[in-house]
């Protein structure tokens, strides 16, 4: 196969370096697939929540601190629809919306989370990231 001792010295130097490429672009598929994107989806998600949450306090300013009983509520006060996550690629908010309200103690509370495993890949908890009326954001 090879003519002389340089050939073959030069065919294993080509074949290292082509070795190398391969190692080095599975790599980074490997860190894009399991660090960076699942992160920037994590970070999306903890976006969306921030801005539900925001417009929920705008709402409760206007309805004397009541908060809507559902999210779909608040498409009327100004933030258009509900924004889906884009790792579950739907509303996974919606349905996770919990309002507690005792109008005698005038004690108005909220929880929602991302609901379901959606973001195994980023962290490993179900539910996750959530927002809360007295916490906020917690994202763990
Ligand atoms: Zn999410």
């Amino acid at each position: 196969m090879f003519h002389s001792e340089w050939d073959k010295q030069q065919f294993m130097r080509n074949a290292g370096c082509c070795l190398f490429v391969i190692i080095a672009f599975f790599t980074g598929i490997f860190i894009w697939f399991f660090i960076i994107n699942p992160g920037r989806l994590y970070n999306d998600c903890k976006r969306n929540m921030s801005r539900i949450g925001a417009t929920l306090k705008i709402y409760a300013a206007d309805n004397e601190g009541n908060y809507p009983t559902a999210l779909n509520m608040l498409n009327t006060s100004g933030m258009g629809t509900i924004p889906s996550c884009n790792s579950s690629g739907h509303d996974s908010y919606s349905p996770s919306y919990q309002y507690y309200n005792n109008s005698k103690d005038k004690i108005h509370r909220y929880t929602f989370y991302c609901s379901g495993y959606n973001h195994s890949r980023y962290i490993m908890f179900e539910n996750y990231p959530q927002y809360t009326s007295e916490k906020g954001l917690i994202a763990r």
